[in-house]
C-alpha cells in the first residue's frame, strides 16, 4: 500500500481499530495468504484484511471506500476464476471466521462466512443432520452458497442457497444488515444465486435435514471404451431416479494417487458418482444395476458415512495445480449431444481433464425460476469440463481445447453457465446475462439499490444501472 494512494491518518485509525490481522506484502505469510486454490491465479493485493468479526468487515469496507481501493472477498478461495484475490487493492479475508453453531432442536445452523463445508458437516453430522453442500469438503461455504450450491443431496433437499434461512451481511455503505424472507427480502432473493455482488456476508443461517450418518455411494469405474453404453444406461436411470439419488456420469483419468494402483495411473476411464441419501437396502438395490453395466476396473461405492462420502474427492483436487472449469445447463441428453461429447472426449489433450454431467431436477426444479436469483431450475443436467494439469506449458492447449468443446456443446444448452464454474468469466456481459436469464433485470435493480457504485465487482459482476466505469 503506497503513501501516494492511502491517507496515512486514515490507515492508522483503521489499523488501530481492526481486531483481526492486516497482512502487508512484506509479511512472511503474505504469499500463503494471497494464494488461492487455482495455481493459474497469481495476484498481489496491497493489503489483506483477515477479519475476525463483522465489525472488522465494516471497518474494512469503510476504509476501502474512503481510499477508493478495489476490494475482493475471500471465502474458501476455491473459485476457479480467482475472484477472491485482486491486484493492488484490498482482500477482505474471511478465512479466520469459521465458527459453526448447530441448533439440533430447531434444525438450523449458523455458519460464519469463512467456514468450509467440512466445518459444517463436522458440526451437523453428530446430530444426524446436514444441509446441502458441495462435493469437496474443502470448498468454501460462502462462494458456493452465494452462487447456488450443487451437492450430493441436491435432488432431495435442493441447492445450498435454497436452504438459506437468513444471511448477515455488510453492504457497500458499511451497514450491517440481515436478509431473510421478512427482512430486506429483495437482498435475500439476490443473495440466493447472485454471488458476492451485494456485500460481504459475515454469517449464513441454514435449514438442516436428517441425513446419514450412513448413506450409499455410487462409484463404479469402467474402461473408457464403455463410456457410451454407460452414459446411455445412466441416462435411462435418470428418467425415473428418486429424489434420494443424486448422481453424475464422468469421463476422467485415474489420478496419480498413492492409494490407487500405480499401473492404473493416468488410465482413461468413465465412471459414475453419486449418493443415495435414504435407507441402505433401497439405495443398494437402486444402484446395483449401474455397478454391473460392464466389468468395472474398480468399484469404490457402497455403504459409507455421509462424512466420508463428502470428503471422498478432496485429495484429487489439490491446491495449487492449474485449473480451468467451464459449464453448461442441458435440458436433456440427446443422442446428438452424446455423439458430440464422445467425439471431443476421444481427443482430450490430457486424461486429467474431467468431463462431468450431473443430474439435477428433483427439489431444485420444484422451486420457481423467479423465486431466487439462481435461475436455471428446469435444466435436468449440468455439463462441466473440469480441466486440471500441473505444467504451465500445457495451459494454452488445455484451455483452448476446453473452450472449443464448450462451444461445441453450447448448441444443446438452454444458455448460460453455472456461475460457480464459469471459466475465467470471459465475455462477462453476455455470460452473466444469459446465466441469470429473466432474473437479470431484478438483479440489476437490487445491485443498484445496495451497491450503486459497483464497489463489489470481483465476482460474476452484475453492473448497477449507473456504472459506466468498471
Ligand atoms: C475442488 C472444487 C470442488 C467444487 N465442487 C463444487 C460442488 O460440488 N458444487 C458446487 O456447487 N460448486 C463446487 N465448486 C465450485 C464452488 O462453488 C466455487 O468455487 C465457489 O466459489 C467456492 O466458494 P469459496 O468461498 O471457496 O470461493 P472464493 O474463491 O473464496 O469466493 C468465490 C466468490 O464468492 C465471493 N465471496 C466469497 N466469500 C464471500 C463472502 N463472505 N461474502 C460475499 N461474497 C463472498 C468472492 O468474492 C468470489 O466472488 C467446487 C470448486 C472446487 C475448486
Amino acid at each position: 500500500m503506497t503513501a501516494t494512494t492511502i491517507d496515512s491518518d486514515s490507515f492508522t485509525r483503521y489499523a488501530e481499530s481492526f481486531g483481526g490481522r492486516l497482512i502487508h506484502p512484506d509479511a512472511t505469510d503474505y504469499d500463503a495468504a494471497r494464494t488461492v486454490w487455482n495455481g493459474l491465479i497469481d495476484r498481489r493485493p496491497a493489503l489483506i484484511a483477515r477479519c475476525t468479526s463483522a465489525d472488522d468487515v465494516v471497518r474494512s469496507v469503510l476504509f476501502a471506500r474512503e481510499n477508493d481501493l478495489l476490494v475482493s472477498i475471500r471465502g474458501g478461495g476455491h473459485h476457479v476464476a480467482g475472484y477472491a484475490v485482486c491486484d493492488d487493492g484490498m482482500m477482505i479475508d474471511m478465512s479466520a471466521m469459521r465458527r459453526v453453531d448447530i441448533d439440533p432442536q430447531a434444525r438450523t445452523a449458523r455458519v460464519q462466512a469463512g467456514a468450509l463445508w467440512a466445518d459444517v458437516d463436522g458440526a451437523a453430522q453428530p446430530h444426524g443432520l446436514a444441509t446441502p453442500g458441495g462435493e469437496v469438503s474443502l470448498t468454501g461455504v460462502a462462494g458456493l452458497t452465494l452462487g447456488g450450491g450443487v451437492g450430493y443431496v441436491r435432488r432431495k433437499f435442493g441447492l445450498s442457497c435454497d436452504n438459506l434461512l437468513a444471511v448477515e451481511i455488510v453492504t457497500a455503505d458499511g451497514q450491517k444488515r440481515r436478509a431473510s424472507q421478512s427482512e430486506n427480502s429483495d437482498l435475500f432473493w439476490a443473495l440466493r444465486g447472485g454471488g458476492g455482488n451485494f456485500g460481504v456476508v459475515t454469517a449464513f443461517e441454514f435449514r438442516l435435514h436428517p441425513v446419514g450418518p450412513e448413506v450409499v455411494t455410487l462409484n463404479p469405474i469402467y474402461p473408457f471404451d464403455q463410456a457410451r453404453s454407460l452414459l446411455e444406461a445412466w441416462r435411462r436411470f435418470t428418467d425415473t431416479a428418486p429424489d434420494e439419488a443424486s448422481t453424475a456420469f464422468a469421463i476422467w483419468g485415474i489420478p496419480e494417487h498413492p492409494d490407487l494402483p500405480v499401473e492404473l495411473h493416468g488410465m482413461p476411464v468413465c465412471l459414475l458418482d453419486g449418493m443415495y441419501s435414504g435407507p441402505r437396502p433401497q439405495g443398494e438395490a437402486l444402484f446395483q444395476p449401474l455397478r454391473e453395466v460392464a466389468e468395472p476396473i474398480m468399484d469404490l461405492g457402497g455403504p459409507t458415512t455421509y462424512l466420508e462420502a463428502q470428503k471422498s474427492f478432496d485429495e484429487f483436487m489439490r491446491d495449487g495445480d492449474l485449473y480451468y472449469w467451464k459449464s453448461l445447463y442441458l435440458n436433456e441428453m440427446s443422442d446428438d449431444a452424446i455423439g458430440t461429447m464422445m467425439s471431443w472426449v476421444r481427443r482430450r489433450p490430457n486424461p486429467r481433464l474431467l468431463v462431468i454431467i450431473r443430474h439435477l431436477g428433483g427439489a431444485i426444479s420444484r422451486v420457481a425460476e423467479d423465486a431466487t436469483a439462481y435461475q436455471n431450475r428446469a435444466a435436468q443436467f449440468m455439463f462441466s469440463i473440469d480441466g486440471a494439469w500441473t505444467d504451465p506449458a500445457e495451459s494454452e492447449r488445455n484451455i483452448a481445447w476446453i473452450r472449443g468443446f464448450w462451444e461445441a456443446m453450447s448448441r444443446y444448452s438452454n444458455g448460460g453457465v453455472y456461475v460457480n464454474f464459469p471459466g475465467f468469466g470471459e465475455n462477462p456481459q453476455h455470460l452473466w446475462r444469459s446465466s441469470y436469464g429473466n432474473n437479470y433485470r431484478k438483479l440489476v435493480a437490487v445491485k443498484t439499490k445496495y451497491d450503486p457504485a459497483n464497489f463489489f465487482r470481483m465476482n460474476q459482476n452484475i453492473k448497477p444501472v449507473a456504472d459506466k466505469v468498471h
